[in-house]
């Protein structure tokens, strides 16, 4: 068995591409075919709502239809079922591919695409039906209320105090098909490696800050993620 007692894994966009879910950042550095200041940022919602409504909409019935776990999602969540120290999954991603692999102590630290929130009282609701820009809201009752439960650009990620607690006692850090081009979650690594931890970076190719991990392996995450879980129980 491996010398590792507390892992954390933070796993991006990457994670979810062979799934077919378009990554962020394509080389035109557009999302979907629309600026990022368009779609997830607040001013964006305030502007025009039915645009990001529209946008959240249609990636909801993609998420919704046909697009399911891949091996990579699969290969993390039977490591949590078997293994026997600490392990926390951050997420940034808003699909629900993690949870229906079967991954238990997640943390969705950008939202989720699968829920919506009252801007008025903060409420929760689950989403999987295309929402309206002028829909009342089913606790406040006031139209134009309802929003993605996404944390947009210039919004403060969800769960710091837990990811900075797994953080700060975690000794293997592992980094899955991120830029590391978004921060808080680009600086993890850092803050691991201050507390001990071994810092691998698993990616298509080198992300942004790839030559600052201890050991970086490279490839689609399918088949590096399962191999890679395999080395650590010997299995
Ligand atoms: P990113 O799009 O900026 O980067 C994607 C990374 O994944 C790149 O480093 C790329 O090399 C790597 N990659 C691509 N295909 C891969 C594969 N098959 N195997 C392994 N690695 C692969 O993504 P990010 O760093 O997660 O940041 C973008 C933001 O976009 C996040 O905040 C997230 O909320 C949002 N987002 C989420 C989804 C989703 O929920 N699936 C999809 C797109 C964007």
């Amino acid at each position: 068995m491996s010398r590792y007692n507390n892992i954390v894994v933070l796993t991006g966009a990457g994670v979810s591409a062979e799934s077919g879910i378009n990554t962020f950042r394509a080389a035109d550095g557009l999302w979907e075919n629309h600026r990022v200041e368009d779609v997830a940022t607040p001013e964006a919602f305030e502007r025009n709502p039915q645009l990001v409504q529209r946008f959240y909409n249609e990636r909801r019935a993609q998420l919704l239809n046909g697009i399911k776990p891949n091996p990579a999602h699969l290969a993390l969540a039977e490591f949590e079922r078997t293994w026997k120290g600490r392990f926390t999954l951050v997420t940034q991603n808003i699909d629900d591919l993690h949870e229906r692999a079967g991954s238990r102590n997640l943390l969705h630290m950008h939202g989720e695409l699968l829920k919506i929130r009252c801007r008025k009282s903060g409420r929760l609701f689950p989403c999987r039906q295309p929402v309206a820009s002028d829909q009342a809201c089913s606790c406040c009752g006031q139209m134009g209320n309802l929003r993605p439960h996404v944390v947009w650009f210039g919004e403060i990620p969800l769960y710091m105090e837990e990811i900075e607690q797994a953080l700060s006692d975690c000794d293997l850090f592992i980094s899955i098909g991120t830029s590391g081009n978004v921060y808080p979650a680009a600086g993890f690594f850092q803050v691991a490696k201050g507390a001990g931890a071994t810092a691998v970076e698993l990616n298509l190719e080198p992300s942004a800050r790839g030559s600052h991990f201890d050991r970086a392996l490279y490839g689609p995450a399918s088949q590096l993620v399962p191999r890679f879980l395999q080395s650590l129980t010997g299995s």
